[in-house]
């Protein structure tokens, strides 16, 4: 495969520019996140070898799944070293479940080759077009974050170029440096290997039981017992409805299906389909969301169903339209997701819809999660307690309504995902943020001269442009 057929493949084409005058090495291009806002001019080095591209970039870019600016550089004439054709299986222990693989190795790739196996990955996104290096950088957590923690609960160890250009091992040894790059956004170093431990499952397939919940107050209470239960749960919810249905959802359930219950056979992967091209910035209106949440919604029939499900529509249900982005047209969209801290309180949770009812945010889709404890990530997103994910279009009113929602959050005690942020201000992140003095002086010991850096650092954590 050519280098740029493997991007191309899941929707990743940066546009090519002219070059400036400070030319750092590499192709000049535009760059944007999946949110596609903001987009930002930089230099992309991409190549095999990813110990030679890292050296002198601000960066390391996975395959830009993050929403905002947290895999962009920073405007001005910087490098940043794409990951993507470093996507080496270094190695893969069948007995053992340990696998080591370059930082640009794809989830979707690890999932077809280990679920033949009896092997998954320990926690996964709700997308596979990501690499292992990206699930680090940001430390992802998926449904079962209850009961698995973040993936880097499942990280053995990391080879990295530091800012000084060495080129080092951590993970028992370095564990200040390990536990800082565990949801440090890349900005500790760039990633270059990543040895991590598999989940053993009892059959490639899912037993699924989704209920239709009516109203929000009732979704939070079975979202909290199902995580008693079920070791993946997630509710997609409908924010644009008001009144006694405000917040009704679907709540998904699940587990891997024993032998027993499980077919024959491994399940087939689904063919994708590429949205065809990015629509007009009004085609996609509130009203017509409002009539998709209650198909949705209206086509679950049952309260409650139950059976066999394939593991990729489970896990990446939207993963089967290709490039959905585009659906929000040139003016983007963001994901404003926070953390609201246990115990739940319905108070709270009713402040937070009446916020986003008063603020009329054009909320598309969104989706609830039970969060676990904190883990090892000395900055990593989640805490324990509900995380909210909501998708809007972004418009004159984002970053007010942003504001608005992060006072919010600041106040509770809650916090915001930088690996879908593109609007929180740097204030609200250190007044959400207590572990951040901490996790800035590992930083500052590895990087005193701020090499490492990127749009979202220059934006959230006041680097130097
Ligand atoms: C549809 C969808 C669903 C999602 N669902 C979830 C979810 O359920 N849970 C969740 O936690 N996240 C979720 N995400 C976010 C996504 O998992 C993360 O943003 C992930 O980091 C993207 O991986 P990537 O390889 O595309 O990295 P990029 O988006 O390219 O980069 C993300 C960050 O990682 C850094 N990075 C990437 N590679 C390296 C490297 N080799 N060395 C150092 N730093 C690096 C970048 O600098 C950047 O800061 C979702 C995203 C999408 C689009």
């Amino acid at each position: 495969m050519t280098a740029d057929t493997r991007g191309k493949k899941v929707g990743f084409r940066p546009r090519l520019v002219k070059a400036g005058r400070g030319d750092p090495g590499g192709q000049a291009v535009e760059l944007a996140g999946w949110g596609n806002y903001p987009v930002v001019r930089g230099y992309e080095r991409v190549s095999e070898n990813l110990p030679r591209i890292t050296q002198g970039a601000v960066l390391t870019r996975g395959l830009g799944r993050a929403y905002g600016d947290a895999c962009l550089p920073p405007a001005g004439d910087y490098a940043i070293a794409a990951s993507r054709l470093a996507d080496r299986l270094l190695a893969f222990h069948r007995e053992s479940g340990i696998v080591r693989v370059e930082a640009g190795f794809p989830l979707h790739r690890l999932n077809r080759m280990s679920l033949p196996l009896g092997w998954f990955t320990p926690v996964t996104p709700g997308t596979h077009h990501v690499t292992v290096g990206g699930m680090v950088a940001s430390d992802v957590h998926g449904k079962n974050h209850h009961v698995a923690g973040c993936f880097g609960e499942h990280v053995r160890a990391l080879k990295m170029r530091v800012a000084s250009g060495s080129i080092i091992e951590c993970g028992d040894s370095k564990a200040d440096l390990f536990r800082a790059t565990l949801g440090g956004m890349g900005l500790t170093g760039h990633i270059l290997e990543v040895e991590f431990q598999m989940e053993r499952i009892s059959s490639p397939w899912i037993w699924e039981e989704s209920e239709r919940i009516d109203n929000f107050e009732d979704v939070l209470e079975k979202l909290e017992v199902a995580g008693q239960e079920w070791p993946f749960t997630v509710g997609w919810a409908d924010f644009l409805v008001t009144g006694a249905n405000a917040g009704r959802a679907i709540l998904m359930k699940g587990r891997w299906a024993t032998d027993a219950e499980a077919p024959a056979g491994l399940p087939k992967w689904r063919n994708t389909v590429a949205f065809p091209l990015r629509l007009p910035n009004w085609a996609l209106q509130t009203w017509m969301m409002r009539i998709g949440n209650f198909l949705n919604y209206s086509k679950h029939g049952a309260p409650i169903r139950s059976g066999i499900t394939h593991p990729e529509a489970f896990f990446y249900p939207l993963d089967i339209l290709s490039q959905w982005n585009r659906v929000y047209g040139k003016r983007g969209f963001t994901q404003h997701q926070a953390v609201l801290p246990a115990p739940h309180t319905h108070r709270r949770h009713e402040q937070f819809l009446r916020l986003l009812h008063d603020n009329r945010a054009k909320v598309f889709l969104s989706v609830v999660k039970d969060c676990g404890d904190e883990g090892r990530g000395m900055i990593s997103f989640p805490k324990r307690g509900v995380s909210y994910a909501l998708d809007m279009p972004v418009d004159q009113d984002t970053q007010q309504l942003v504001d608005r929602l992060n006072d919010f959050v600041a106040a509770e005690g809650g916090r915001i995902y930088l690996a879908k942020d593109a609007f929180t201000r740097r204030e609200h992140f250190a007044a959400m943020e207590p572990r951040l003095e901490a996790w800035n002086s590992v930083r500052r010991q590895w990087d005193p001269e701020y090499r490492l850096k990127s749009a979202l650092s220059v934006r959230v954590l006041g680097d130097p442009a």
